[in-house]
C-alpha cells in the first residue's frame, strides 16, 4: 500500500486486527522507505443496492420482488424465463457497475419499462400500467400512442435500411 507521506509501495505490516464485529480488519503499516506509520481498512464489498421508494422509505434491493413485477406483465407471453433473467440481470450489473448505492423505484421502473418495451408491447403496457399509475384512461392512451409511435418510426426506419 502506497505510503502517504512518501509514496513508496513498499510497506511492512505491524499489527492485523478485526474490528467493526469482524466486519472489517485494521492494518498497521510502516513504510519500508521512510519509516512512516499508517493504518489502511479492508472491508468486504458492498453488493447491495438500497432502493428508495416513492414514499421516501429506503429498502434492499429486492431481485424477486422485481422478477415477481416482470414476470405478472408477462403473464402468458411469449417471453422466455431467460429473457426475464437477462433483464434484470442486465438492471442489477447496471447500477452495480456504477458504483452506485442508492437507486429509486422511478429508475428501475422506467429501466424495465424500456427494455420490455423491445421485448413485447403487451407485457410492456401491463407493467407501464401498474408502474406508472395512470390516472385515467387518457394518460393510458397516451401511453399506447407513444408506443404506436415508436412502434411506426421503427417500422420506417427498417425500411429504410432495405
Ligand atoms: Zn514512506
Amino acid at each position: 500500500m502506497r505510503c502517504p507521506v512518501c509514496g513508496c509501495c513498499q510497506d511492512k505490516v505491524l499489527d492485523t486486527r478485526p474490528i467493526d464485529e469482524e466486519r472489517s480488519i485494521r492494518r498497521r503499516r510502516e513504510c519500508l522507505n521512510c519509516q512512516h506509520r499508517f493504518t489502511s481498512y479492508e472491508t468486504v464489498e458492498r453488493g447491495s443496492i438500497t432502493v428508495c421508494k416513492r414514499d421516501n422509505s429506503r429498502e434492499a434491493f429486492d431481485r424477486d420482488k422485481l422478477m415477481g413485477g416482470i414476470k405478472k406483465a408477462c403473464l402468458k407471453r411469449p417471453v422466455t424465463d431467460d429473457q426475464m433473467n437477462d433483464l434484470v440481470d442486465s438492471i442489477e450489473s447496471e447500477f452495480k457497475t456504477s458504483m452506485r448505492v442508492e437507486v429509486s423505484t422511478l429508475e428501475i421502473g422506467e429501466r424495465v419499462m424500456a427494455k420490455l418495451r423491445e421485448i413485447d408491447d403487451v407485457a410492456y403496457i401491463r407493467f407501464a400500467s401498474v408502474y406508472r399509475e395512470f390516472p385515467d384512461a387518457d394518460a393510458f392512451m397516451d401511453e399506447l400512442n407513444s408506443l404506436k409511435q415508436l412502434k411506426e418510426e421503427k417500422a420506417k426506419k427498417a425500411l429504410k435500411n432495405k
